[in-house]
């Protein structure tokens, strides 16, 4: 069997989940008539104590219709150099909202107070307005790296005085929220608008969500129906999130265990130098001497294990809910005799 490390979005749905979305009660959610969409959508929304939230196909569309509803064409858009938004969208800012993107060089993909504010552009006619500030929790090409929920609030005042609004890409939050002790509402209450995933760790087929205030997410409502994210009898998926949110949160611990475990292996391995800090469930590390990264990437599928060359010398391994403790152990004893 295939050990798929490759990301935490190859999960499959469980047996248990299948029976939750074959007893989904659906209906047409462009009329909003669907009961698992509703009530996946209001109990998203009463988790992280915000007003509304509306069901999406992916995490980009959910990320895409945020960045459109907070800004005009001609604005600017504050991220991080290595951000999804900007990196992993495939242009969508300019795309979808005519925006330019400032993006800044942070420590592992997390911006500070000091220099959002330095980036601010100031009222000028020869500057575009700074309309957006996007940060990303976990960071993905950070190495899952998190905030720390005072940093995320002192990037909050600034926008708040500075007028510009606070978009969390939260793709990977659950697993911010289990390494750091953290709670949804703590989110909730500093940002304007939160993407989360349930298709990566959380195991869900498909689905993201856009949490926000209640005008905000009825405008995101008919964003999602330009670009034709408006779906039909989406019950059937939204029941496989619903399952997510209620059962494979307090799991994602395994998963951070798992990779701290691997990242103890490969710390003593001559081939193996910059390991980024693993602090959930992704472990990027330079691969140097005897194997570059595609070589290693090649030598480890012979074993049947699967992970991702990022670049030239560095490799991505992603731990999540289909990779189980054999697995780890099994890729551990090959590890430990390369
Ligand atoms: C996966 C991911 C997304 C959304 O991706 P989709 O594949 O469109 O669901 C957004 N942000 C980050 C950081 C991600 O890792």
């Amino acid at each position: 069997m295939m050990i798929d490390l490759r990301s935490d979005t190859f999960t499959k749905p469980s047996p248990a989940m299948l029976e939750a979305m074959l007893k989904a009660a659906v209906g047409d959610d462009v009329f909003r008539e669907d009961l698992a969409v509703n009530q996946l959508e209001s109990y998203a929304a009463a988790l992280f104590g915000m007003e509304s939230a509306l069901f999406c196909p992916s995490g980009t569309m959910t990320n895409q219709i945020a960045i459109k509803c907070h800004t005009q064409p001609g604005n600017e858009v504050i991220c991080e150099k290595l951000s999804h938004v900007y990196n992993y969208e495939g242009g969508g800012i300019a795309f979808n909202s005519g925006c330019q993107v400032r993006a800044l060089e942070g420590n592992l993909g997390r911006l500070t107070a000091s220099q959002v504010l330095e980036a601010i552009n100031p009222d000028d006619v020869h500057k575009a307005p700074t309309a957006l500030v996007c940060v990303e929790n976990t960071a993905n090409r950070g190495g899952g790296s998190c905030y720390e929920i005072a940093d995320l609030e002192e990037i909050r005042t600034i926008c708040l005085n500075n007028n510009i609004k606070y978009h969390l890409d939260g793709a990977r939050i659950w697993n911010a929220m289990i390494a750091k002790g953290e709670s949804p509402k703590q989110y909730g209450n500093l940002f304007d608008s939160i993407s989360i995933c349930l298709s990566k760790g959380l195991g869900a087929p498909v689905g993201s969500l856009l949490l926000g205030g209640e005008t905000y997410i009825n405008n995101a409502r008919r964003v999602r129906k330009i670009l034709g994210g408006g779906m039909r009898q989406a019950g059937y998926l939204a029941a496989a999130g619903m399952f997510a949110l209620e059962h494979n949160i307090d799991r994602l611990k395994v998963d951070h265990d798992h990779a701290t475990m691997l990242g103890n292996v490969l710390k003593n391995k001559d081939f193996v130098g910059e390991i980024y800090p693993i602090e959930t469930n992704i472990i990027i590390f330079e691969v140097k001497g005897t194997y570059s990264a595609q070589s290693f990437s090649v030598f480890l599928k012979k074993h049947n294990i699967l992970c991702i060359p990022i670049s030239a010398n560095q490799v991505r391994m992603v731990t999540h809910l289909d990779v189980s403790a054999a697995m780890v152990n099994e890729l551990i004893g090959i590890i430990e005799k390369m």
